[in-house]
């Protein structure tokens, strides 16, 4: 097997997560969240074939999900500003160095609700792990949640909707009261034919219905992908391959497991705002380039979106940040 993997043990996603209670001010939810301890998960990159070891570390209240690449330890800040390429993965990049393949990582951040964390990697490319979002999942929850002493920025509203793409694939966001995902894989193959799902993200829902969903690949893409330098980590044990009739690697895990992992692929891209957002994407044969091309776009407006607002949220660039107070801070530790 190419993917070493965290223990048995960890790969069990757990439903039940306890986080600390507040006696007065804030819910926990309204608090910002790091994890509790560091962790260690080893694999080899979908796409590089690397080996690479990636370690997580709790990181303090507003400094987001940063990425610390190799023994010189350059950063790259999980922000739209870092997004370099989204050619078949999610390639981050700033001060000399890239990352690839964040998307299924960052969706298991963004579905736990994880505001803070430090990624340490020392190789080019995140563990593919199985291929989906599990592994991440079990990884976080082995590691605890902490909340910590300082409120959460209000979520990220879609104020008009965004559109991008062409006829035959795009994706969109409009105005909406919670995160929703609607998405319509649409694909000439006997294997995969048309799948559409529709969600409103919650963590619970996130778990059970979207982590465990893999990322997939042609057989026929295979030998043009390589020439490329890409998919040189994958096997059955990482995705879900489909050959010219039928799927190679066994039974799925959901009927409809490729429209599932696409809404993943949506979250792990969504994360890159940084915060969440809260709206309805509407997609139809989408994939990272055009998710980009939203989120960059998202980006752009979210400063005038919340410029207009009466109250102003809390905002860096509005240069205001809510702290909890001193007593619940207490409280939260
Ligand atoms: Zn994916």
């Amino acid at each position: 097997m190419l993917t070493r993997s965290v223990s048995e043990g960890m790969l069990a996603p757990r439903l039940l997560f306890l986080t600390p209670r507040v006696a007065e001010g804030p819910s926990p939810m309204e608090l910002q969240h790091s994890i509790g301890k560091s962790v260690v998960c080893e694999g080899v990159g979908l796409h590089t074939g690397a080996a690479v070891t990636m370690t997580l570390h709790p990181a303090p209240a507003d400094r987001g999900v940063m990425f610390r690449v190799g023994a010189e330890r350059r950063r790259v800040p999980v922000r739209p500003e870092s997004l370099v390429n989204g050619h078949y993965a999610t390639t981050l990049g700033r001060n000399g160095v890239q990352i690839q393949t964040v998307e299924h990582f960052l969706a298991a951040v963004r579905g736990l609700a994880i505001d803070n964390l430090l990624v340490e990697l020392d190789g080019p490319e995140l563990p593919a792990m199985d291929g989906s979002a599990a592994p991440f999942v079990a990884l976080l929850y082995a590691a605890g949640r902490a909340a910590q002493p300082a409120r959460r920025r209000p979520a990220l509203s879609v104020v008009e909707t965004i559109r991008v793409g062409d006829e035959a694939r795009w994706v969109q966001i409009s105005p909406s009261p919670d995160l929703r995902i609607s998405y319509t894989l649409d694909l000439d193959h006997p294997a995969v034919g048309v799948q559409a799902a529709s969600i409103v993200l919650t963590e619970e829902r996130f778990v059970r219905e979207l982590a465990s969903a893999r990322t997939y690949g042609f057989l026929k893409d295979l030998e043009l992908l390589r020439q490329q330098g890409l998919a040189l980590g994958g096997s059955l044990e990482n995705a879900v391959v489909v050959g010219q009739e039928r799927i190679l690697n066994g039974t799925l895990r959901f009927r409809d497991e490729f429209v599932r992992h696409k809404i993943l692929d949506v979250i792990g891209d969504l994360a890159l705002l940084g915060r969440p957002v809260v709206g309805h994407v509407v997609a139809r044969n989408a994939g990272h380039a055009l998710n980009h091309q939203l989120v960059r776009e998202i980006a752009r407006r979210a400063y005038r979106w919340e410029a207009n607002l009466d109250h102003a949220p809390s905002h860096p660039r509005l240069g205001r940040r809510q702290e909890a107070p001193a007593r619940s801070r207490a409280a939260a530790r």
